[in-house]
């Protein structure tokens, strides 16, 4: 384990409050707003509602569908996947999702839209056989055709990617191909209970580069069990050396279905196996350093892109500006007409679900307008600024006004500033931003578990 050190505050925070030292169980990550334990059963309704309404002027539509299987469970995953799944059950799955996306298809909200983005997450989407794959994208197509989608986003674990599925998968149209590498050092994938080793990254990316995908990511975590300084040093220099179009370098955390969080639990352990914040915070600073010298922009809190004009994350984009997201699949997250949707999250009542004819809808919430100002606000923060002007025009609020306390905070911490039009964060405030949003919470969503 990384020894425990304490950050020296910035020079001008010195009321900013005591940083988490230690990596302890919980989500840190904010990927949605507001928190989804306050999504409810009981306002199911809400979201079938908006399917029976045209779309708002204007918005894009994309499609996100998750594929739940992976070869094994890593050990500090929280995702809903399964390492059991036989032939007939996944196609069993793409059926259930064939047919959630053919009811959604013939509903109101599509409005003659076609989808501008399509995000194939998981889970490991590059489980699927080609066969597999072939059937769920053609059949996607027909219901809603790909012909004006300007970006498909596959994730892929190197292990899993033959020649012939990279092939496959450039023919069906994915423009990115985001390989989750996440280390390059065979002990440490091992120890984490990866399924890949180093030397299929290395042929996995070397094909995908031939065969012209047009954006290739590379995915790395920063604080792995055992990490050290010298390994990150090391896992830097050869996502470098690869050259890809972008990459994203998530800090390990350890929410409470992990592998990790289980074994903590059983041995009565408080603190979590890995680094604690501040080094990681170091090793991503250091990454971004590296990457900027490279040639790289820092695009978020978590990407650095090769050229910010020609490595485009609509998805994120979009998403973070609220377009319509057709979440299908188990767990998905969807957000439609103003109103966000999850899926049932066990495989079983999912498939069954749609079997019979029902839904697989959950939970769901209608944020209020400032709910949905604030959601787009923290989102876009992650890109380390937004602009005033956009806030203003979109919802008739100035967000310089509406988060003056927040900005005010946030600026006596050392970490954002306010410069006309612009909110701005430094790379101090990028790299702990998660933990930074919740200053913009309302009240009764701060200190409240996020799952
Ligand atoms: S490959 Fe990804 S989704 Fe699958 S178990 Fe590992 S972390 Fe979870």
């Amino acid at each position: 384990m990384n020894s425990i050190t304490v950050q020296p505050p910035p020079a001008s925070a010195s009321q900013a409050p005591a940083l988490q030292k230690e990596t302890t169980v919980g989500n840190y990550f904010v990927s949605n707003y507001p928190p989804f334990s306050f999504w409810k059963t009981e306002s199911v309704g809400e979201f079938a509602a908006a399917l029976e309404r045209p779309p708002a002027p204007a918005t894009p539509l994309g499609v996100y569908l998750h594929i739940p299987f992976c070869r094994k469970r890593c050990h500090f995953c929280y995702f809903r996947v399964y390492t059991d799944k036989d032939s007939a059950a996944i196609r069993s799955y793409i059926d259930a999702a064939i047919r959630e996306l053919t009811y959604y298809s013939q509903k109101p909200f599509i409005g003659g839209r076609k989808p501008s983005f399509v995000y194939f997450g998981g889970g490991t989407p590059s489980y699927l056989s080609v066969d597999q794959l072939r059937h769920l994208t053609d059949s996607m197509k027909r219901l809603l055709p790909w012909d004006e989608v300007e970006e498909v986003t596959f994730e892929a674990e190197p292990g899993t990617l033959t020649d012939h599925k990279l092939k496959a998968l450039r023919e069906m149209g994915v423009t990115r191909l985001s390989l989750g590498v996440e280390n390059f050092d065979d002990h440490i994938l091992e120890i984490n209970g990866r399924a890949h080793l180093s030397k299929e990254i290395a042929r996995a990316y070397s094909y995908a580069r031939e065969i012209g995908f047009p954006q290739i990511n590379i995915d790395l975590i920063a604080g792995m069990v055992e990490e050290t300084d010298a390994n990150w040093k090391e896992c830097v220099r050869k996502t470098i050396e690869m050259s890809p179009d972008s990459v994203t370098v998530y800090q390990m955390e350890i929410p409470y279905n992990t592998t990790i969080y289980k074994q903590m639990k059983a041995e009565g352990k408080l603190v979590a196996p890995v680094a604690d914040w501040e080094t990681k915070r170091g090793w991503v600073r250091y990454a971004f350093n590296e990457f900027e010298k490279a040639g790289y922009t820092v695009s978020t809190a978590y990407t650095v892109v090769k050229s910010k004009e020609k490595t485009q994350f609509l998805y994120r984009d979009r998403l973070w500006a609220g377009a319509d997201l057709l979440g299908l699949g188990v767990a998905s997250f969807g957000h439609i007409g103003g109103t966000h949707y999850q899926n049932l999250h066990d495989f079983d009542p999912y498939v069954q679900a749609l079997a019979s004819g029902g839904s697989g809808v959950y939970r769901a919430l209608t944020p209020t307008a400032d709910e949905r100002l604030l959601r787009e606000f923290i989102l876009q923060l992650k890109t380390g600024s937004v602009s005033a002007d956009y806030f203003t025009q979109k919802f008739g609020v100035d967000p310089r006004v509406r988060f003056a306390q927040g900005l005010a905070t946030l600026g006596g911490w050392g970490f954002a500033e306010v410069a006309g039009d612009t909110i701005r964060l430094n790379r101090d405030g990028l790299l702990q931003v998660d933990r930074l949003l919740h200053e913009f919470f309302l009240p009764e969503h701060m200190n409240v578990r996020y799952a």
